[in-house]
């Protein structure tokens, strides 16, 4: 029968057993892993892997354009001092190895995009154009790979299944955590992408799913999602698309019923505003679409940012 004694004797022997285990127990002092990740995508995800076995530096700053970025004196310090180097890769941090040669890095480099098939698209503005009677659309535009892949949730979970490896390849000792806090983060990755499922399927009819973003970021969402999406900007520059351009643009919106189009955080809000008033459309919301937002911000995590960006896709669209 339990008592009141046999509480107290039971919680007698748990303090013993602690203490002693306390006794024996090596002193835990465990050196961080000097990481540094390559955009904040990427520092979100590594921090909520490494726990407090890493510490994480980010080469960018929330709101810094990944694609115009040019490393400042102070990351070559970064660098140099850099255990472990996580980048996105595919190209999305164009700057990266200029950088790692000048500061002498020469340590591991993981790409987190590491065995996602990447999209192509044409690295050039003529890309929404159809190819006239007899052009070879290939023949003049080159085509690279969409660095964008974290912008499908479901990408999401290969980042950090990579970035876990790579963890444990630095620093074996505390795998068991990594694999741990991993298994949780792809848990809480995948119930966001079915959220995500339901919110856009219970609110945006297939034939709302347009988007017309500032620069062309959302292929992989798109694929995810059933979205047709067109943007002013390619992929990898912020610059004045030209009147053609923009003249197809707002016929696209026009004849689609497009009814919101969509400003970017750090980015030339312009062209998309010259947009929506020849279109005679709504700005839908300004989106998250190169990293995360600025701490204390709804979108200041990886998580946050991809369901701050499917909310205001789905109001700017409804
Ligand atoms: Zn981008």
């Amino acid at each position: 029968m339990f008592t009141l004694r046999s509480f107290l004797n039971a919680l007698a022997c748990l303090a013993l057993v602690l203490s002693s285990t306390a006794i024996i127990a090596p002193a835990v002092d465990v050196t961080p892993v000097r990481v540094v990740t390559g955009n904040t995508v990427v520092q979100d995800i590594a921090v909520r892997i490494g726990g407090e076995r890493i510490q994480a530096t980010c080469l960018l700053q929330p709101g810094i354009d990944p694609h115009a970025y040019q490393p400042v004196p102070e990351d070559v310090k970064r660098l140099a001092s850099a255990q472990l180097v996580i980048i996105n890769g595919l190209g999305f941090e164009g700057w990266f190895e200029g950088l790692a040669k000048e500061a002498g890095y020469r340590g591991v480099v993981v790409r987190a995009t590491s065995g996602i098939t990447p999209l192509k698209m044409a690295d050039d503005h003529d890309h929404d154009h159809p190819p006239a009677a007899g052009d070879d659309a290939a023949s003049h535009e080159a085509l690279v790979d969409d660095p964008h892949a974290f912008n499908s949730i479901v990408h999401g979970v290969r980042y950090a299944e990579n970035i876990r490896d790579a963890l444990i390849a630095a620093d074996a000792t505390g795998a068991e955590g990594y694999r741990s806090r991993a298994t949780a983060y792809v848990a809480e990755l995948r119930k966001v992408d079915a959220w995500a499922k339901k919110e856009i399927a219970t609110k945006l009819p297939p034939a709302s799913r347009k988007l017309i973003t500032n620069h062309d970021a959302l292929q992989y969402f798109a694929k995810d999602y059933g979205f047709t999406i067109r943007a002013p900007n390619t992929a990898l520059e912020d610059s004045q698309p030209s009147a053609q351009d923009l003249a197809a643009l707002v016929t696209f919106i026009t004849r689609e019923g497009v009814k919101g189009v969509f400003l970017e955080v750090g980015k030339n809000q312009k062209v998309v505003e010259q947009i929506a008033q020849e279109a005679g459309v709504r700005i839908g919301g300004e989106l998250y679409l190169d990293g995360v937002g600025p701490a204390g911000s709804p979108a200041a995590t990886y998580i946050g940012m991809f369901q701050t960006n499917v909310t205001t896709i789905v109001g700017g669209l409804q």
